[in-house]
């Protein structure tokens, strides 16, 4: 390969640059670049209007696909997995959801400037949530997830990231449409921060009729610099959701490590600071996990903690992993919870699983569970090893 950055990661300069290499005319890297991101090709023989020998240069420039699907299982909810192998062995799954429960309208009345914009589209389609992964497995160690206690074994490239949108689009029905895109699957986004960047302009760039990025949403533990990049680098625009888990230190720091890092008041001041625009909220994902964080008096403390900022609150009963013996509360629990959070004014909903029967459901990624087992295995291996 002649570039750094590989053909599905290339930003329309960077393309131009490439054909100039190549001794082709600029308007060739427009061309390009909307094969790869707006028709979702991947494969320079069915880019039609480049001649021959270009696409043949452009193989030769090692232009491959850098992901291939594995595996796709479908539930009976409509939610469909699939699961991508990437180079160097790594493995990360999508999740294809589509949007008909409570939660999810809740969530689009939350940004009603979009409403017009929708109510000019057909109404029939149904609207796809797309869950993307930014790692294969994730370093910030959170003991109630998966992918936390399987360790990073590696990043991903932006075309890793990118690739894994254009490839679910081939998986969509004729009456669906991605709406959608969520950081929220393997890794954490902000830890990754420069390929997760370049994912979103490559997706929302405009030569491409990308998406905007007010329908992307990055999820993360609330790595404070990297919240703070985000808001600048985008203006606000991209969507931000914080895994917060917690209403204080105290608790927060027994089950998120990097809190230890940047406690909850450095985040809250990093939420307050992020330049969200109109009308529009951040999201606090709230896992419930049965007597650590899911009490009355949690929920009071929560409201406090929150109180003045503009977010809306989506509680998460706990998935379980093999990794731990942490736990979903009862409903009753949850309920209650839920009460005092509504009753204090909060916009708050309990996210529904989906997907649950092909694990697709947060958290209980399988490849993150797989990863778990493989890494205990090594440890007992090594234990056994010691003389
Ligand atoms: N690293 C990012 C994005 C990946 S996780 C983040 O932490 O936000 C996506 C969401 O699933 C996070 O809110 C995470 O805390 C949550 N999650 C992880 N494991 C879970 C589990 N076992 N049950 C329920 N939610 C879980």
């Amino acid at each position: 390969m002649t570039s750094e950055v590989d053909a599905v990661g290339r930003l329309p300069e960077e393309w131009r640059e490439a054909m100039q290499r190549l001794g082709e005319k600029p308007f060739r890297a427009e061309q390009v670049f909307r094969w790869i991101h707006e028709r979702g090709v991947l494969d320079p023989d069915q880019m039609t209007d480049l001649g021959k020998p270009l696409r043949e240069r452009l193989k030769a420039d090692g232009f491959a696909p850098p992901a291939k699907v594995a595996e796709v299982h479908a539930a009976a909810d409509g939610t469909r997995k699939l699961v991508l192998e990437l180079a160097h062995g790594a493995r990360v799954e999508c999740v294809i959801i589509p949007m008909t429960d409570l939660a999810d309208d809740a969530d689009a009345s939350a940004a009603p400037e979009d409403d017009e914009e929708d109510a000019a589209e057909a109404t029939e389609k149904t609207r796809i949530t797309l869950c993307v992964s930014t790692q294969y497995g994730c370093a910030m160690g959170c003991v109630f997830c998966a992918s936390g206690q399987a360790g990073l074994q590696r990043g991903l490239t932006a075309s890793e990231i990118v690739s894994q949108v254009l490839v679910s689009k081939r998986y969509l029905q004729p009456n669906e449409e991605l709406k959608n895109l969520v950081f929220m699957g393997m890794g954490e986004p902000l830890h990754h921060y420069d390929e997760t960047a370049r994912a979103i302009r490559l997706l929302t760039h405009p030569l491409a009729r990308g998406m905007s990025p007010r329908r992307i949403t990055v999820s993360t533990v609330g790595l404070v610099p990297g919240i703070a990049r985000l808001g600048a680098d985008f203006g606000g625009k991209v969507g931000l959701a914080v895994s917060l888990h917690a209403p204080n230190d105290d608790i927060r720091d027994r089950i998120m490590p990097m809190n230890r890092k940047f406690p909850i008041v450095e985040l809250m001041r990093a939420l307050r600071e992020y330049p969200l625009p109109m009308r529009r909220r951040i999201t606090i994902e709230y896992t419930l996990m049965d007597h650590v964080n899911d009490g009355e008096a949690e929920a009071r403390e929560l409201v406090t903690l929150l109180r003045g900022l503009r977010v809306k609150v989506n509680l998460i009963p706990m998935n379980p992993i093999s990794a731990s013996e942490l736990k979903a509360p009862s409903g009753a629990r949850v309920a209650a919870f839920q009460r005092v959070l509504s009753e204090a004014g909060l916009s708050c909903f309990v996210r529904t699983r989906r997907g649950d029967e092909v694990s697709a459901a947060c958290g209980q990624l399988a490849i993150a569970d797989d990863l778990v087992r493989k890494k205990r295995e090594r440890d007992a291996l090594r234990e056994s090893n010691k003389p």
